[in-house]
């Protein structure tokens, strides 16, 4: 913690990995002899970068780039870019580190990695989101490409965004690279069932939970924050399998819909317009509440199933404490790290589902490996076979994150089970790799 003074996010993620590792760690004491865990935590690379942009009015703006290079063990660097005004070292350092174990759970060959700056996308016109990708990628593209580092979007870094980074690649390398970034759009290298994959994965792995409790998705009520693009896809898959949700949220408050919330409208208001989650409210009529942020929180609503799918630590023990007395079952972390180490001890002792955020939400990255795949073949796939192999995907990642639990003593308990077998596939290839 003194080497990284002041980054709390990163912090409480190694902590939270390194809490369930004893027992290997004392299973196999060559992990600690390497020195494995104390490599683990520095990143291979760190950049930290100006990117300087003008507005609309000829303004002149510095914002501050980053990108960890965490651990290519496995594989090239990978993991997602975020633009949002609270992203600073720590943010990313967390996200890198997490992406570590995630991608490692995968099974694919991928490192981890984290970028993003500090810039705010909201209220800026398509030309200023334009010239600030711009500008990012003008210092990025020396540090990434297919065999080295290959970012993808996260929170505020969509399609369109991806775009006008893959442009700016394009034209700085002269290199028509697909590879280099994923999230790309379907009729420019991308895949379909990316746009789908996190939030759709993330209820593939509650549906696995579920069955081990012979329960299934059909017929829960199921509260949801956020309303992006993991949010939205979660919200469209549980209502596809029979639940209701019936809530969604952004920064500015959240709506309630006993109804069960309407994709379409949702999608409507959100991905082509851009708007305000109270818009749902004033379209759908006065049988939707909205509640204003800071009058209370999606976690109030009583229901069976959780899917925070918006921002790290925006569920606290509290929240954890009403759910849990409204009869909850289960919980997916749609997001990352959305629920603080309290939450997280009060779910698990109460008996929930509890499925960490690096198993649930890799559905994500799985399928931006799928995209690299079909960018190295030069192959466009079906969403049909597409969507089979994510399906398959997040069945096994459950099946490894329980089974490992059960063999180490800790039989139900995801969290432990996705760190240890995240962990160890990264540990035995970095051993194997020597000290480097
Ligand atoms: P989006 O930018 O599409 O959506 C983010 C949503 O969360 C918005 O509704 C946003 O509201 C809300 N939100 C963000 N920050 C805050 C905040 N500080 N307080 C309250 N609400 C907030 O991002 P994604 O859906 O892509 O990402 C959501 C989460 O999922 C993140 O934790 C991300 O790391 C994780 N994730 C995403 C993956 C992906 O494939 N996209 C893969 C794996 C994990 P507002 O618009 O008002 O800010």
């Amino acid at each position: 913690f003194r080497r990284n003074p002041g980054e709390s996010e990163f912090h409480q993620a190694v902590t939270e990995v390194f809490e369930s590792l004893d027992p290997v760690v004392n299973k196999y004491p060559e992990y600690a002899e390497a020195g494995i865990l104390s490599r683990m935590c520095e990143p291979e690379r760190q950049i930290i970068f100006r990117v300087p942009w003008m507005d609309d009015q000829g303004q002149v703006h510095i914002n501050r780039g980053f990108r960890v290079e965490f651990n290519s063990a496995l594989g090239p660097y990978k993991g997602g870019l975020r633009f949002h005004p609270s992203v600073y070292l720590g943010t990313i350092k967390f996200l890198g580190f997490e992406q570590i174990f995630k991608n490692s759970l995968t099974g694919m060959p991928i490192g981890g990695a984290k970028g993003g700056s500090d810039f705010d996308p909201a209220g800026r016109s398509q030309n200023e989101v334009m010239r600030f990708c711009q500008s990012f990628m003008t210092e990025l593209y020396r540090h990434i490409g297919e065999y080295t580092d290959v970012p993808a979007g996260d929170i505020g870094v969509g399609g369109r965004e991806i775009g006008y980074l893959f442009g700016q690649y394009k034209r700085i390398t002269n290199r028509y690279e697909s590879g280099v970034l994923t999230g790309k759009g379907v009729s420019w290298g991308g895949s379909l069932v990316r746009p789908e994959a996190t939030g759709y994965g993330a209820v593939i792995f509650t549906e696995q939970m579920l069955k081990t409790r012979g329960l299934s998705m059909d017929g829960q009520t199921v509260v949801v924050s956020g309303s992006g693009n993991v949010a939205i896809n979660a919200i469209d898959k549980a209502q596809e399998l029979g639940a209701k949700v019936v809530t969604a949220s952004d920064s500015s408050g959240y709506v309630y819909d006993e109804a069960g919330i309407d994709v379409e409208t949702l999608r409507q208001i959100k991905e082509v317009e851009r708007g305000r989650i109270s818009e749902y409210a004033v379209r759908r009529g006065s049988s939707v509440k909205f509640v204003p942020a800071g009058d209370g929180k999606v976690w109030d609503v009583d229901a069976t199933v959780a899917l925070p799918c918006a921002t790290q630590n925006e569920l606290n023990r509290d929240d954890a404490k009403h759910l849990i007395n409204s009869g909850l079952v289960a919980l997916a972390e749609g997001a990352n790290m959305p629920c603080t180490a309290d939450a997280i001890a009060a779910f698990q002792q109460a008996g929930v589902l509890f499925g960490p955020g690096k198993a649930a939400n890799a559905g994500g990255v799985a399928t931006s490996a799928l995209e690299m795949q079909q960018n190295a073949s030069r192959d466009a796939w079906s969403f049909e076979h597409t969507a089979e192999r994510l399906h398959e995907i997040m069945t096994d990642i459950h099946d490894r994150c329980y089974e490992t639990a059960d063999e180490f003593g800790m039989p139900g308990n995801y969290v432990a089970g996705a760190n240890i077998a995240g962990f160890v596939k990264v540990a035995d290839a970095m051993m194997a790799l020597g000290v480097v």
